[in-house]
């Protein structure tokens, strides 16, 4: 392409709200044949709130919630922020938590009080060894309707369920059908479970999806698609998209994400709206016929 008409092309997406940082994914974004979309913060709104907190010991709710938001405030995962301004809302006071360790893809632990939190999901609890009984069919409930259930642990002893819902964008599945009209695939990857996965998948007509994706499992699965031979846009927001954004063909960040995933992405939507991927695509065709 000539630099003139990549310069047109450059400002063209800007006026849609594209940035684009560089000119070589401009001209390969017309050429991809499979999108594939993380969900939380990219197809969902990536604000969650807290809908349920299901205590099973005889703690009372807000001591629940006040230890689970000590915790998560150490957390910048948009669950966490969820959990911290829930308790925030109802005006409980955070409380000290020491040795604070983020587990990439499966949720929190810290000592708060001489005890042991941990939270996040099934997996963690299975992992630390934490009987969970019946509030696994607890979670599945929840996960039907779309949200995401995270167990709380203190001491290792499962204290309570806590679920929280992400509004989808509201023009996820236009955007999402504007692709498959232009012929691209689109997959949905999200290391949340399976259940919420599907609910979330069935709502915005996504063609596949994995769920339960761990963060350094986002790249192979681009890769995957790429041995395969299709040309792969990846779009996110979230630090754990960051090796799979930097590893597509074009790798597209949401301007409301992390630093991270900007940084590591080719394009940036300012508007947060996944239109901005076909409308980069239409741009990057007209960039290509002007080059002709
Ligand atoms: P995604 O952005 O695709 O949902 P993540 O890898 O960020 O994927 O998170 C995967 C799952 O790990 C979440 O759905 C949640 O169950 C759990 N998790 C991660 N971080 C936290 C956290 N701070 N608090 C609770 N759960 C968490
Ligand atoms: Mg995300």
């Amino acid at each position: 392409a000539t630099p003139m008409s990549v310069m047109v092309g450059v400002g063209k997406a800007a006026e849609a709200g594209v940035l684009i940082r560089n000119g070589e994914a401009l001209q390969t974004a017309s050429k991809i044949t499979t999108m594939v979309l993380d969900k939380t913060g990219t197809i969902t709104a990536g604000s969650p709130s807290v809908t349920d907190i299901i205590v099973l010991d005889d703690r009372d709710e807000s001591r629940v919630l006040q230890l689970a938001a000590s915790i998560e405030s150490h957390s910048e995962h948009p669950l966490a922020m969820a959990v911290v301004s829930s308790a925030k809302e109802q005006s409980i006071n955070l409380v000290e938590v020491t040795e604070f360790n983020a587990i990439a893809g499966q949720g929190v632990e810290g000592l708060c009080e001489g005890e042991h939190l941990l939270f996040g999901n099934e997996k963690l609890m299975t992992q630390q060894g934490v009987a969970l009984d019946q509030a696994v069919e607890q979670g599945q409930q929840l996960a039907q309707q779309a949200k995401t259930p995270m167990y709380f642990a203190i001491n290792n002893q499962l204290v309570a369920v806590i679920a929280v819902a992400d509004a989808i964008k509201a023009d996820s599945k236009a955007a999402i059908a504007r692709l498959q009209s232009n012929g691209i695939k689109v997959v949905m990857l999200t290391g949340d479970n399976r259940d919420t996965a599907v609910a979330v998948a069935k709502q915005v007509g996504v063609d596949e999806f994995y769920a339960e994706v761990q963060p350094q499992d986002k790249a192979a699965q681009v890769e995957v698609f790429q041995q395969a031979g299709e040309i792969v846009g990846m779009v996110g927001d979230g630090i754990n998209d960051a090796p799979a954004l930097a590893l597509a063909d074009v790798g597209f960040a949401i301007g409301t994400g992390t630093d991270v995933a900007i940084e590591s992405g080719d394009i940036t939507l300012m508007r947060g709206s996944l239109h901005g991927l076909a409308d980069a695509i239409a741009v990057s065709k007209a960039t290509l016929t002007n080059i002709k």
